[in-house]
């Protein structure tokens, strides 16, 4: 209790006096547990989630695998000197966020999380960035397991990863699940999905608790999930996360939740209210709900989250919990009209091994990413209040490209698939992975000019201000009450018996942001070509791209 007595304030210590000395039952099942009676054993759990491809430190130095590694490092002979036992989890989505790790599949991001000794890991919905093949190599890189009991192989109604592990400290059974939040099937492109079902998670869990139970008779529970934590169980239109999970299981059932998803700081102001500004450094209080502990550490690797438990008689009690920050910096005015960084709390040195694991990554993915492809004359408009909600160039830039790639005669995407915007001067791949990141693969398909009109029915039907938001090229609607009733493709009336072909992304066509689903069409062609290698090339092609040649036209008449 040092570390709590010492430095919460007294506004929450009678509430975390009683939430800290309340202890789960557990399950030990005396025939098969080694622990000695009346003996305290220390059981320390570290955490992290949402790494989301931040292997190296920012530009400022904040987090990396690097210093992670000091601190865990540290705190493993810490535990092992007191005689006491540690585990490492994530609360998952490792993939994708840092061109430098994307271009790489997360493989210095997975090493690297491998050297610092975790032992299992949630399986997130980003992890379904990349289709099941790319997801077995990944788990070849690691000897630690990729958890979810609730996604099934919706042909033969098996787990598609494991659901749960063992882990035996000290004579002490630590049982280990995982899962991930249902609502990936929407979060996720449709073909890195096929063939999976994400069942409901709380009956999944209850499932897979009892065959934990049975099976293995473990002494502790605990569950690395990748729901959200959504403060008092409101989870809106998301998914149920952590606090349902919680509040859904008989009450002893499971002793921890190591969350992720949501991306927050799981530090409490009361109970069922979360601090909504956690200052780096300041005490954290987990959630607790029907006697579950919930914890999650922000994102990037910002923090390790550290929590220390003591397990006496069958019983888990936890004594300490912080966020440690990962060398997190701010500003502080100079009183001079100059700022300077300081470290929230102390400066964390890099481990050299694992600099000299994660350098040659880092640079190989800064050679592949740095590499001028073209030059741009003017300004492609790509910023999330535009493309949402008006045609762009950026949009007819990228269109321009998949229509060339193709030979289509119209193009078209949704607003919510162009992510940045170009800047005048050179444009390096780096640039482009940051207007499309997601790794989609540019296709076609031809409709009749019948055919035509209800497929962009549905798409100028999309409103502006969703990410559905239709980007067309090519096209000219006229809509009477938003109906079209017109229809040009390339300045030439649409003949309703002609064919025309229509070139998009694969997300698209698999129905993604509401479309119609037009990939198990006869003509249906996935080129295969990644959307940021088609875009690369035709810049290449083009260069000097000139901004100006890709002014939207008028492409919706509305009367
Ligand atoms: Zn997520």
């Amino acid at each position: 209790m040092k570390y709590l007595r010492s430095s919460l304030c007294t506004i929450f210590r009678s509430w975390l006096v009683v939430t800290l000395l309340f202890s789960s039952p557990v399950f030990a099942d005396a025939t098969i547990t080694t622990w000695e009676k009346d003996k305290p054993y220390q059981i320390t759990i570290l955490h992290t989630n949402d790494h989301h491809g931040r292997f190296w430190h920012n530009d400022i130095g904040e987090y990396g695998l690097a210093a992670q590694k000091t601190v865990v490092d540290e705190i493993r002979a810490e535990v092992e000197q007191k005689g006491g036992q540690l585990l490492l989890l994530s609360g998952g989505d490792i993939n994708t966020g840092v061109p430098e790790s994307d271009a790489l599949n997360a493989e210095p991001d997975f090493k690297g999380m491998n050297k610092i000794g975790y032992d299992a890991m949630a399986v997130g919905n980003h992890e379904f960035d990349h289709d099941l093949s790319v997801i077995r190599e990944q788990q070849k890189w690691v000897d630690f397991p990729f958890l979810s009991a609730n996604i099934y192989n919706k042909q033969n109604g098996t787990r598609v990863f494991e659901p749960y592990k063992i882990f035996n400290k000290q004579g002490i059974k630590i049982a280990v699940f995982g899962l991930t939040t249902d609502d990936t099937p929407i979060l996720a492109s449709p073909k890195n999905i096929d063939g999976l079902e994400f069942r409901k998670t709380l009956p999944e869990a209850k499932k897979v608790i009892a065959e934990i139970k049975t099976r293995e008779k473990p002494d502790v529970i605990l569950a690395v999930t990748h729901m959200g934590h959504y403060p008092d169980g409101n989870h809106g239109s998301m998914a149920p996360g952590d606090v349902t999970l919680a509040r859904g299981l008989p009450a002893g059932d499971l002793d921890m939740i190591v969350g992720g998803h949501s991306q927050n700081p799981v530090c409490m102001a009361k109970p069922n209210q979360r601090i909504t500004h956690y200052e780096p450094g300041s005490p954290c209080v987990p959630d607790q709900q029907n006697g579950t502990w919930i914890v999650q550490a922000h994102e990037w690797g910002k923090y390790v989250g550290r929590a220390d438990f003591i397990f006496l008689n069958g019983k888990l009690t936890l004594q300490n919990y912080q966020l440690i920050p990962i060398n997190l910096k701010k500003e502080v005015d100079n009183g001079n009209g100059t700022k300077r960084l300081e470290y929230y709390t102390k400066e964390i040195a890099q481990n050299s091994e694992m600099l000299d694991l994660l350098t040659p990554y880092q640079e190989k993915g800064q050679q592949q990413l740095s590499v001028v492809v073209g030059k741009l004359e003017g300004y492609l408009e790509g910023a999330r209040d535009k493309v949402r909600y008006q045609q762009t160039n950026m949009g007819q830039m990228l269109l321009a490209a998949f229509i060339a790639r193709t030979n289509a005669d119209i193009g078209i995407i949704s607003g919510g698939m162009i992510r940045d915007s170009m800047i005048e001067g050179n444009i390096t791949y780096r640039d482009i992975l940051k207007v499309e990141p997601f790794g989609n693969s540019v296709v076609y398909f031809d409709l009749t000019g019948k055919a035509l009109f209800d497929y962009l029915q549905v798409a100028v039907d999309k409103k502006p201000g969703a990410g559905a938001y239709a980007h067309f090229r090519n096209v000219t609607m006229t809509l009477e009450n938003g109906k079209i009733v017109a229809l040009k493709v390339k300045g030439q009336p649409v003949q309703l018996d002609k064919t025309y072909r229509i070139a998009t992304l694969d997300y698209l066509a698999m129905g993604g942001d509401g479309y119609p689903k037009t990939d198990t069409l006869p003509t249906y062609v996935n080129t295969g070509y990644l959307d940021a290698d088609v875009i690369k090339q035709y810049i290449e092609h083009n260069s000097p791209i000139k901004a100006s040649d890709y002014e939207p036209t008028e492409s919706i008449i509305r009367r």
